[in-house]
Formats: C-alpha cells, structure tokens, sequence
C-alpha cells in the first residue's frame, strides 16, 4: 500500500490512463496484480490463480474484477474504498470471465491492452473470451505516465533510500570480520525492516574476489581483514523501492591491510563516473547520454572491458523499470525520472568495485537520494 498516496491522486491517474488509451486508439486497459493496478488504485494484490482484474474502458468507469474472498482487501485500497474504481464479486463457483464480458461486452476488431506481467493462463482466457479483439501490452500506454513520479512519490523514493542509507552506515560500523556472507545478508534484511520496510528485495554481500561478480549470492564464506566488501541492498517501504551499493574496503583493525593500489585505482574511477553520470542528468538528456558520461571516465582508463553492464534503470514502485540509462535508449529525461546511477569495474579472480545512488531529473540537475559517502569506506569490522 502507498499510504501517503493521497485517494484523489489515484482518481487522477485513472482518468489520464483512460484519456491516454483514447489517443492511442485502445478500447480498454486490463490490468492484472502486479505495479500498474497498484499506481492507479493503490492496491498492492496477491498474486493468486484466481483472476484479478482492473478494466479501464477508454469512455467510462473503471471497474476490478475480484475473488469474494479479495474484496474486503481491495476496499482497503484508497482508491477502491473512495469509490473511484466500481467492484464486481465472483464467488468460488462463478466464471470471472464472464464478468469482464458483462463489465466490457466485446466491440469487434476492438484493441485491448493488457499489463505487462499478466500471467499467461488469464491471457489466453481473455483471448478466448474476445476472440475478435486484437491484443496488446499496455507498457506503451501507462508507462510514460507511470514514469513520472510526482512530489509524494519523490518523498517516498527519498524515504526509502535514507533507510537503505542508514543501513549500510549501521553495517559499516558494525563487526564485519569473521562473519561468513549469508550472516552479514540476513542482517541487511533485518535492518531494512527495522528502518521501516516492508520487505528486503535482495541482499548482495559479496567479499573478496566475490566483489567481481555483479549479481554474487552470499553464501558461508567468511569475511576476512584485507579485503573488499561489496553491499547492494534494497527493499520496498510504503510501496517504493530503496537500492544502494557501496564498496567497503576491511582492514580487520591492522593498519597494514588497507587498500592495495588496484584497489585505490578503480575505486577512484568509479566514483568519478558515478560523479560524471549524475552531473550528466538534466531534463532534456537523453538516457543514453548518461550512461555515456559514466562510461567515458572507465573507458579512457581502459577499463571499458570491465564495466560490463548498463549504469542505471528506473526504480519506483518496481525495482527495475522505465527509463533504463543504457546506450541505445535516446528517450530524453524528464522532470520526475527517478533511477540508478551504478557504474562499476569487476577484476575477476581479484575484486571488483560499483557505487550506486538513486536519483531523481529535477529541473536543476540530479536530486539526489543516497546521501552516504562516495569516498572510500575503510572500516576495521572488528
Ligand atoms: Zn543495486
Ligand atoms: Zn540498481
């Protein structure tokens, strides 16, 4: 639930959906649980077998299509219990399509969008049950508005990612050395709970040479002074999402294992670029041209090589979503983008560094949500 959403926001968003999908020539929108029924109702669904469904005619009201047993939840949601959206019941033993074909009688040759992650059973069904309407993914539709976060979205990102903040400066501070990977992990998700989510979505803790490999899973090998510890955390919080990543460097309290001069190097170019993407973020820039200004700083190093992934992706109520900062998408920024900047160098078989910070396009520049250090984090872990 987006609790600080206020209910007439979602009445809003309803209407612009509806509106866009007239200019596109869409007959309805069909949303399935997932991140689009939740942005314009603010109901964060079960993803169960039996069939959810928000239909936004382009010319009327919308309407969710829900168990019995679901109801009572999906009026909790501000914009379903402020009567925005219309609720149709099936009981155990009704068809629901036949409820969306009451709720949305079939128009030959019609379009009908459907949302992105809709689980292909519910797909087919609906196809079966408009064999004369032609099918689409709503993507094209929603997501640009999606997108867009307005203020409140903004301070719920800013929220998230200052708990993610105060989380890596409490594992930072803490004892590191000794402990195996899986250990530290189960601890961010503590903390990330404790600092208000309501989930932890993923917990990389990747020490060592483990540093090297972006997406490592943390398993039972013990941190040890002398080393790299690479932390991309995030979860969810009031339905947002929170993702950082810093590079610790343990010295396990002896002063002579501190960063070797690889270490230094790479550092430094990484947080240079991570610097130079966010300075590149104005309204008006492309996409692309972001994760150019990263990657120009890496590459004129002749790291090129080792930064091997894309420097960012949008993040709101999804983790990952539009717009994506990677070479080929020449979309231009708005006011309201709010994604990564996450350059990285992985040096198999030695360590690997990326710096990682939420920011929103503002009309100035970057506003930026991560607030911890961009400078080394050399800590004891003792
Ligand atoms: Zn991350
Ligand atoms: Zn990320």
């Amino acid at each position: 639930m987006s609790g600080a959403i206020p209910a007439a926001r979602y009445a809003d968003r309803l209407a612009r959906t509806a509106a866009a999908a007239r200019a596109a020539g869409v007959r309805a929108l069909l949303i399935g649980v997932g991140p689009e029924l939740e942005w314009l109702t603010g109901y964060d669904a079960k993803a169960l077998e039996r069939l959810t469904l928000l239909v936004v005619p382009s010319d009327g009201d919308a309407t969710i299509v829900a168990p019995r047993l679901e109801v009572a939840a999906a009026e909790a949601a501000a914009a379903i219990g402020a009567g925005a959206v219309r609720v149709r019941p099936w009981q155990e033993s009704e068809d629901p399509y036949e409820h969306v074909w009451e709720t949305l009688p079939d128009v030959p040759g019609a379009r009908l969008a459907v949302s992105d992650t809709l689980r292909a059973s519910f797909l087919l069904r609906l196809q079966a049950t408009y064999p004369h309407a032609a099918f689409e993914v709503a993507g094209p539709v929603i997501g640009a508005l999606r997108r867009i976060k307005d203020a409140d979205e903004i301070e719920l990102l800013r929220a998230a990612a200052g708990a993610a903040d105060r989380t890596i400066m409490g594992l930072a501070a803490g004892r590191l050395v000794g402990r195996t990977e899986a250990d530290v992990a189960a601890e961010v998700r503590a903390r990330l709970v404790d600092e208000g989510h309501d989930t932890a979505s993923f917990w990389i803790v990747a020490s060592g040479p483990r540093s090297a490999s972006p997406h490592h899973d943390p398993d039972d090998r013990p941190i040890v002074g002398g080393e790299p510890l690479l932390l991309d955390i995030g979860g969810r919080r009031a339905g947002y999402s929170s993702d950082i990543t810093r590079t610790l460097w343990v010295t396990g309290g002896d002063p002579a294992k501190g960063p070797d001069d690889g270490f230094r190097g790479i550092f430094g170019l990484v947080r240079d670029a991570n610097a130079a993407g966010r300075a590149a973020v104005r309204p008006g820039v492309a996409a692309q041209d972001v994760d150019r200004a990263a990657r120009a700083v890496i590459d004129a190093a002749g790291h090129g090589a080792a930064f091997f992934h894309r420097t960012g992706h949008g993040i709101g109520l999804e983790g990952h979503e539009d717009p994506y900062i990677v070479e080929g998408n020449s979309q231009p920024l708005e006011v309201g983008d709010a994604f990564s900047v996450e350059p990285g160098i992985y040096l198999e078989g030695r360590y690997g560094v990326r710096i990682e910070d939420i920011v929103v396009c503002a009309e100035h520049g970057a506003d930026v949500l991560n607030q911890v250090t961009r400078e080394p984090l050399i800590v004891s872990g003792t």
